[in-house]
């Protein structure tokens, strides 16, 4: 399975929906990842308005 980054939040994921906004509107075309662990106390989340641990992509075309 490859991994798709949602076009709207750019979180990562191997299904046909972002299981975080529900948009079924994904990408294979992305460069960059992002692990955010503790997003209350990361500035990448907080630039990112990433309010979720997982794995998002940097950049989603
Ligand atoms: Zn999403």
């Amino acid at each position: 399975m490859t991994e798709k980054a949602c076009r709207e939040c750019h979180k990562l994921t191997i299904g046909a929906t972002c299981p975080r906004c529900k948009n079924a509107s994904l990408s294979d075309d992305f460069s960059g990842l992002v692990v955010i662990l503790d997003p209350g106390e990361s500035e990448i989340a907080k630039v990112m308005k990433i309010d979720e641990k997982g794995r998002y992509a940097l950049r989603v075309r």
